[in-house]
């Protein structure tokens, strides 16, 4: 049974579109022991295929294999659960199986059969190299996919960009990113800081409904939350949780303070509110990760657990809007003429300071954020042509 460990349903859909040789090889190995087991696979159940015979999948059959043609109608799918707390190539293993589950599950997918499978190419290509080994930027990549699979995303261009920019998730072009130090430094200060653990701690009892975490979250922080600067194409993504980790997107952070770089604003006043954006995604992230962490499940949704603990819409937001009152654009604050710039600024200073400070929205006459989200653990927003043009 462990060797049977793949997407079946992508398997088949890749086959029929490229028939490339080491997919072939694949599909032998997989489907050999498909139609046998199958049925009796706790993952996957088939319930009938779309043409009325199912070839029979043997090596001997190789041959025509890239011809198939046929679609599995209808599956059915256990969402799996994945402990943060395996070892990572197991974990890695597990984050495969599960994506692929997750987006066979996923509403967008069930009503629009008619997607393109050529989108799914980069995740088919990304889980047949990680098959063996798992090393950092692949993980990345999983971890992001994983996330995606479970959004609510409904729009088939959104879909496609995705599916196919996470590709470029990469950590090689980091030394270009020159707030690098100032993030580092940053994130460590944040890390220590107990008013934000305190708030995180608060969040995410409210969100699990537990009184208790079950580990200790200072030493947590402090010891074991590591955090992960990365490159990307995708426009609008911020960032995302990762095991003990979060990852945030340097090059988003970049052009958040190109934006903020007009004449009329100190590069100390961008600074800052570059800070406070990082402070932001961090509480954001740093919710998701611990929220997984405490129910011991890397593959947890929020709107899942949310129907039973209170009115939550979203981890993250939920610890945004208990430090800013609000989920605030930074952006649109900086670009509203009434934004109390000094106020935010003392703010910043107090926070980091250690001090047990209390953001007065009003007063500070900042901007929220209404824009959609996509009820997954990674902060994206497709990005709006008013934002663009800032
Ligand atoms: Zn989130």
């Amino acid at each position: 049974m462990a060797t049977f460990s793949l997407p079946s349903f992508l398997v088949l859909e890749f086959t029929s579109m490229t028939g490339h040789h080491d997919i072939v090889h694949l599909m032998s190995r997989w489907c050999s022991s498909l139609l046998s087991e199958l049925n009796s696979y706790p993952r996957y159940r088939i319930v009938s295929f779309g043409d009325a015979t199912p070839p029979c999948l043997t090596p001997t059959s190789i041959k025509w294999l890239p011809k198939f043609s046929y679609q599995i109608a209808e599956i059915i799918l256990n969402v799996l659960k994945i402990s943060p707390n395996d070892d990572q190539s197991s974990i890695g293993l597990q984050i495969r199986d599960s994506i692929v589950t997750n987006l066979a599950s996923n509403t967008f997918f069930l009503q629009n059969s008619d997607f393109k499978f050529e989108y799914f190419k980069n995740l088919y290509s990304l889980l047949v190299s990680t098959s063996m080994s798992i090393e950092k930027q692949h993980l990345a990549k999983l971890i992001f996919m994983l996330h995606l699979s479970k959004s609510d995303i409904d729009d088939r261009d959104e879909w496609s960009n995705l599916l196919q920019l996470f590709d470029s998730i990469n950590f090689e072009e980091l030394k270009e990113f020159e707030f690098a130090d100032i993030i580092h430094g940053l994130f460590k200060q944040l890390k220590v800081n107990e008013s934000i653990t305190n708030l995180i701690e608060e969040s995410v009892k409210e969100i699990t409904a537990q009184n208790l975490l079950g580990f200790q979250l200072e030493e947590f922080l402090k010891n074991k939350l590591s955090l992960n600067l990365f490159n990307c194409e995708i426009v609008g993504l911020r960032g995302f949780a990762g095991i003990d980790s979060i990852y945030v997107n340097s090059v988003d952070l970049s052009s958040f303070f190109d934006k903020l770089s007009k004449p009329s604003i100190h590069r100390d006043t961008a600074l800052g509110i570059l800070k406070l954006e990082f402070i932001r995604i961090y509480i954001h992230e740093v919710t998701h990760v611990v929220v997984r962490k405490c129910l011991n499940d890397l593959n947890v949704s929020t709107p899942t657990i949310e129907s039973k603990a209170k009115n939550i819409n979203e981890a993250g937001v939920n610890s945004e809007e208990k430090l800013f009152g609000k989920r605030i654009s930074w952006l649109s604050s900086v670009n509203y003429k009434f934004f109390n710039v000094k106020y935010c600024l003392e703010f910043l200073d107090d926070l980091l300071k250690g001090e047990k400070v209390e953001f007065d929205l009003d007063k500070s006459k900042c901007v929220e954020n209404t824009n959609r989200i996509f009820s997954m653990a990674i902060d994206y927003e497709k990005p709006s042509f008013a934002q663009l043009e800032i």
